[in-house]
């Protein structure tokens, strides 16, 4: 009888170990690992104390959207909505997309929840990812970061004094002390209309110096003409006509009385007329923090931000003034090490647990469970069962004690108290364990 050839199916083939290909992460985004969370951390926890200091309330918002809402409150021709949002349809048909950056959000948040008939103004701070399909590099991600403060429903210079006061002060705390302040006014929609027209007629008189981005600029986007890097077109805006010399008597009042603030409150600060920023909805003042020595000019922004007195305008609301800044979470760490400043290290754990032997194994988990209930902060790892890792462990997590129950201690009803300073070692009786740590941490 011929052999029956056996049937080839897809299970019968055996997995040939490192043929699998591992994902990767996605180009432009990240994972932040345990080695570095202690700046986030640092960052984090430096914030809380911005918050409460300057008495902003907590707002969350989703990172899926109606694409329309970036389109109206960002701008149809930035290049944010042009080139870099993530937009998709969902299951259901909606065009939605991931947030490109949190204020017109906050803003809708704010129209949606009818918060101007809270005493004004409202003031908000939100943070979490963003997403931009930018082109990237260090310092520029797919995904990143921003710690966000909204101030909205006044109309007062006050406003963006704060905001920049927050945003120096913070970079301070953190170490980083020779932040610049980079700031200009655009205007109001009337005044930087007439200004619009005076740059797109000086500029398209020298159209042929300049890059073919630029050549585009004239017909949309024109003030970005400003902010352009080739050296031609830096070249030309130097004779350009500037913003400043086109400011209303009110928009020029205001911005005098932003300097006026910021000369009392010593904030060094430099005008920019070429500061225009990225999205559409701002107004009047706007500003930017920059690392200033080392290799860091000219490179990169660590956060921005201005008045935006339309955008709720823009966005079904009734007219709300309103100033907010954005700052920039991965730069500003990615600053903070390049610059070697030392940030505070992970709470260290004051007790490690450390146990041998299956008995007493089990008898170190429940004393872990109590010390963890009555509040100690202790650390064990019941994975481990020579003692000399576990000490290694207790040693890396700079413990203060490491707890040592072993089959005898079982047998005794005892523990082994170490001193991780000294090495010392005691014998206690178990029950008297926790009295022992309390006497001896609250020395
Ligand atoms: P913007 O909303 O463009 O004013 O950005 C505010 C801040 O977010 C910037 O100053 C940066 O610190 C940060 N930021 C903007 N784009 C990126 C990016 N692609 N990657 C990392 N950080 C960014």
């Amino acid at each position: 009888m011929p052999r029956k050839k056996k049937e080839e199916t897809i299970e019968s083939k055996p997995i040939v170990k490192g043929k699998i290909k591992t994902p990767n992460v996605l180009r432009g985004f990240k994972d932040v690992l345990p080695i570095d969370q202690k700046y986030w951390t640092f960052l984090r926890k430096t914030t809380e104390q911005f918050v409460d200091d300057y008495n902003f309330q907590r707002i969350e918002t989703p990172i899926v959207e109606e694409s329309v809402l970036f389109e109206r409150g960002v701008g149809k021709e930035t290049d944010i909505i042009e080139k870099e949002i993530f937009n998709f349809e969902d299951r259901g048909g909606d065009k939605v997309a991931l947030r490109p950056e949190i204020t017109a959000s906050v803003c809708r948040a704010y129209i949606n929840h009818g918060m101007f008939n809270m005493s004004q103004p409202v003031k908000l701070f939100s943070s979490g990812p963003v997403f931009r399909y930018d082109r990237p590099q260090s310092g520029r991600y797919r995904q990143f970061n921003q710690l966000n403060y909204e101030i909205i429903g006044e109309k007062t210079p006050a406003n963006e004094v704060e905001l920049i006061v927050i945003g120096y002060n913070f970079m301070k705390s953190l170490g980083l002390k020779d932040v610049k302040v980079a700031i200009n006014s655009i205007g109001c929609s009337e005044c930087r209309k007439e200004y619009v027209t005076a740059l797109v007629s000086y500029f398209r008189s020298h159209k042929n110096q300049l890059c073919e981005d630029c050549q585009n600029r004239l017909a949309k986007k024109s003030l970005r003409l400003l902010d352009c890097k080739e050296e031609s077109c830096q070249a030309l805006r130097e004779e350009a006509p500037q913003i400043l010399d086109w400011l209303d008597d009110d928009c020029k009042k205001h911005f005098v009385k932003v300097l006026e603030f910021l000369d009392e409150l010593e904030i060094p600060y430099e005008l920019d007329p070429y500061l225009v920023r990225g999205l559409d909805y701002y107004t009047q003042t706007v500003f930017e923090f920059w690392a200033t020595d080392g290799e860091d000019k000219g490179r990169y922004a660590l956060g921005g931000g201005g008045r935006y007195d339309d955008l709720i305008e823009i966005l079904g609301g009734r007219p709300t003034p309103a100033a907010g800044m954005g700052l920039g979470m991965e730069r500003i760490i990615l600053t903070l090490k390049e610059k070697e400043i030392e940030v505070p290290e992970l709470d260290a754990k004051d007790i490690f647990v450390a146990q041998l032997g299956e008995l007493a194994k089990r008898k170190a988990m429940v004393l872990f469970e109590d010390l963890r209930k009555n509040g100690f902060s202790a650390v064990a790892n019941f994975s481990k069962d020579g003692l000399r890792p576990q000490l290694e462990m207790a040693n890396k997590l700079r413990a203060k004690y490491t707890l040592i129950l072993g089959q005898k201690e079982h047998n005794e009803g005892t523990i082994i108290i170490r001193d991780m300073a000294t090495g010392i070692q005691e014998v206690v009786n178990i029950e008297k364990i926790q009295k022992e740590l309390e006497k001896r941490l609250s020395k």
